[in-house]
């Protein structure tokens, strides 16, 4: 555990010293839960933004892409259920003035006892080496046994309480489950309360005639609401999909974790409009798709699970999320939604407008279910960062900081290097950067010994590092080294486009994943 926070602590100082995530306005001590991206954040955030665009726009000829306001007429959310539903229970410890999601504390107790199966399990392994059957263990040995039926007992209940809004239940269970301030260990608990997540604000001039807006909490009504605008103008048929990234806000109650949750964040969100009756179909084929499309970025498989869940949004009759395994543990990365047709109609009481599909097939009007993939574009952005960042050991017993970022996604594709600042060789490397700089984002180097460059580099996620030597003056010819292998080629310069596009292209990456 302790490796794990200090796993954290380093991805948070690294991404400051790299230039890619900085507190907002720092200057004056910065503000809870807002991030600012710094020049390299801000590249990879946005190709992070292009490799999911174009994976859903581009490479699917029945999904579009839309932009619509951070701002919505505030009927919307009355519609969405956001004015009536969007809370989260809350809890304060009364001695240390903290405050906690209540259904956040009895899930981390129940991942304890999670864990502490999977340690007994993993013990077992061991011991029995080859013959061990895992799942007989599972099922019989009473300490595994007793571990995982608690654990399952405490979720129903919980999903149960949260379903009915019995939050007196939810303040049993902290008690009787014995759970500490995580911070303080006291166990002095006020009652659970609900809490609106949204952020209001005013329009307008004066404060008589101004009204009572939101900033947008989810992406996803933006797309609700120009269902039929897309449908028309698009001349598109279901099933089609309408796919949007953009700010969202929520006023969280706990909001640390760094980039985990933030109160202004980004999402990337895709609904998928099918016929009344095809949506769990659907429903499992964008699980599968957009697992595929995470194990596309080569992060590691074994990172990623899915989370069935057991408590249903009021819209939902499916939900599962894709959890990745950050360095405080497996958390929600991407929500899948299979929505039904609650928004649509919804919005068509509220408006008194039809929003509804003819199917000439079909020969029928209806309101289409829908599909949701909703993915938060920071989250992505931290996962990323903090698989990718290691220490490794070298055969010469030195160590290195390297940024494994996927090369599709690294913010700079190239770093092209002079061995020495002088005899032409500048001149040499700058034209190299003057012939890449037209399709890709390349950096000059010059300053410091060449391992220091190649360390500066590494630490920065430069997937290809080119030098230019004597020799290069004389055979046209530069040294590529390559960031995780380590491994040095000589190249013709002629080839380097091709060279730095089969490592950074996005067909490269995507291809085998789709
Ligand atoms: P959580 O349970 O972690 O609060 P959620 O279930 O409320 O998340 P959704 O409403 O399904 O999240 O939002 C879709 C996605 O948006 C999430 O999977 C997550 O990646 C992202 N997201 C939600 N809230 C935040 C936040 N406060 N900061 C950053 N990303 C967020």
């Amino acid at each position: 555990m302790a490796k794990q926070e200090d796993l954290f602590k380093n991805v948070i100082s690294h991404a400051k010293e790299y230039g890619y995530i900085f507190a907002s306005s720092e200057i004056y001590d910065g503000l809870s839960a807002v991030y600012d991206y710094g020049q390299n954040g801000a590249e990879l955030k946005k190709n992070i933004k292009e490799y999911w665009w174009r994976s859903m726009t581009q490479l699917h000829q029945n999904i579009v892409g839309i932009d619509a306001a951070i701002l919505m007429h505030p009927t919307t959310w009355k519609a969405s259920g956001h004015v009536d539903a969007f809370n989260d229970p809350l809890i304060d410890n009364k001695d240390s003035k903290k405050r906690y999601r209540a259904d956040v504390l009895v899930e981390d107790h129940a991942e304890k006892l999670l864990q502490k199966a999977e340690k007994e399990i993993a013990k077992a392994k061991k011991r029995f080496g080859e013959d061990f059957d895992e799942e007989m263990y599972r099922e019989t040995n009473p300490r595994v046994k007793r571990y995982l039926g608690e654990r399952k007992e405490i979720l129903e209940r919980l999903a149960r309480s949260l379903t009915n809004e019995d939050l007196a239940d939810v303040k049993s269970l902290i008690e009787e489950l014995e759970i500490a301030d995580p911070e303080t260990g006291s166990k002095n608990w006020t009652e659970v309360r609900q809490f609106n997540l949204m952020f209001g604000t005013k329009l307008g001039a004066s404060a008589d005639s101004a009204t009572d807006l939101y900033l947008r909490p989810e992406t996803a009504q933006g797309i609700f609401v120009n269902f039929l605008n897309v449908q028309k103008t698009g001349r598109m048929k279901i099933p089609f999909g309408i796919a949007q990234i953009g700010k969202a806000f929520r006023n969280e109650i706990v909001a640390r974790q760094f980039i985990f949750r933030m109160r202004e964040f980004e999402q990337m969100e895709m609904q998928f409009f099918v016929r009344p009756g095809e949506e769990l179909e659907w429903y499992e084929k964008w699980k599968e798709t957009r697992l595929n499309w995470h194990k596309s970025l080569g992060l590691g498989e074994e990172n990623y699970r899915f989370h069935d869940h057991e408590k249903l949004a009021h819209y939902a009759n499916a939900a599962a999320d894709i959890e990745f395994d950050f360095p405080f543990g497996f958390k929600e990365l991407e929500g899948i939604h299979s929505r039904t047709d609650f928004d649509l109609k919804a919005h068509e009481e509220h408006s008194g407008k039809k929003l509804r599909f003819y199917d000439p097939e079909l020969k029928e009007n209806y309101v289409p279910y829908v599909i949701e993939t909703s993915i938060g574009l920071d989250r992505m952005f931290l996962a990323v960062l903090s698989s990718s960042l290691k220490e490794e050991e070298l055969e010469d017993g030195n160590t290195r900081t390297v940024l494994k970022l996927p090369a599709v996604l690294a913010p700079t594709k190239a770093a092209i290097l002079p061995l020495v600042k002088k005899d032409g060789l500048p001149e040499l490397a700058q034209k190299i950067v003057d012939d890449l700089k037209w399709d890709f984002r390349v950096q000059y180097d010059e300053k410091d010994a060449i391992g220091r460059r190649y360390r500066r580099q590494d630490a920065a996620g430069t997937p290809l590092c080119i030098t230019v030597d004597h020799d290069s003056l004389e055979d046209n010819s530069v040294t590529v080294r390559f960031r995780d292998s380590m491994e040095q080629k000589r190249v013709p310069i002629e080839e380097l486009e091709s060279i730095v596009r089969k490592e950074t292209d996005f067909k490269t990456w995507m291809k085998d994943f789709i």
